[in-house]
């Protein structure tokens, strides 16, 4: 009797956890779509082009919030359902990097914080997935310019022999070491003031370990959180044939 009152207690703590999670995403798709049909009808009705100007920045604000969540959502759908693909590349480290940090030192100008990027080896070819590798970097580098009010935000990564860290490091507010383990579960959120739904670190350690890496977290409260994946590499080498420009061959 006890193994079945076991069974069916499991089964309703899975029924909760579902319900709260569809009550959680209804509200959460309910708030950014509602600003979008509310700016949008008032448009309609406004004449006045500076108001609409500030309406189009709204819409366009939550569109932006609304695509990420779907996008989270679907994410979050796949780690559950163990579907979660990765299309390994040959990747220019660097070339990733830079990318991502072109935008990012822009955002972090706007709120008046130094930005880095720092690349210590002159070239760096790994095969990895850079699509899963951008999303990280995207999602700590994001949280980095949610959380940071002034200093530097710097980006970058480490290697040692086949283990390679990337980093993301910040001047911001911190993780009390109480919920430092906390903010890697889904709808996890430390500091409720920002905007978030607590769903990037978890699907940050999905992409980290879909890719047999560790994230972690080294953090002090009102200094600043310093996020890390450290992944195995493998080092590639870009080969230029007449026929192929992007295939790889592997040097150890
Ligand atoms: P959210 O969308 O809420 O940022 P995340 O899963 O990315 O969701 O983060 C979970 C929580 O972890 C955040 O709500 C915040 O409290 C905390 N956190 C994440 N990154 C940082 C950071 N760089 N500095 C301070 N707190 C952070």
């Amino acid at each position: 009797a006890s193994a079945i009152q076991a069974a069916t207690r499991k089964a309703r703590e899975a029924e909760q956890l579902k319900n709260t999670f569809i009550a959680n995403m209804s509200h959460e798709i309910r708030t950014p779509l509602n600003a979008i049909v509310g700016f949008s009808n008032l448009m309609i009705v406004t004449g006045d082009l500076e108001i609409r100007q500030e309406m189009i920045h709204h819409i366009e604000e939550n569109n932006e919030i609304l695509l990420r969540l779907v996008n989270d959502i679907i994410d979050l759908s796949k780690i559950e359902s163990g579907s979660m693909t990765f299309a390994y590349s040959l990747t220019d480290v660097n070339a990733l990097l830079q990318d991502v940090a072109t935008i990012y030192q822009i955002k972090a100008n706007q709120k008046k914080l130094q930005f880095s990027c720092e690349c210590p080896q002159k070239e760096l070819y790994i095969l990895t997935d850079k699509i899963r590798l951008k999303q990280l970097m995207t999602n700590f580098l994001t949280n980095a310019l949610k959380f940071t009010k002034q200093g530097s935000i710097r980006l970058g990564y480490r290697l040692d022999q086949d283990r390679m860290t990337l980093y993301v490091s910040d001047t911001g507010i911190g993780i009390p070491e109480t919920q430092r383990q906390s903010i890697f579960k889904r709808f996890y959120r430390a500091n409720k003031t920002a905007q978030g739904y607590g769903l990037g670190l978890s699907i940050s350690q999905a992409i980290v370990e879909g890719l047999n890496g560790e994230i972690s977290v080294e953090s002090e409260e009102g200094r600043g959180s310093t996020f890390r994946a450290i992944f195995p590499v493998k080092k590639a080498k870009p080969v230029t044939s007449p026929s192929a420009v992007n295939f790889s061959t592997f040097s150890d």
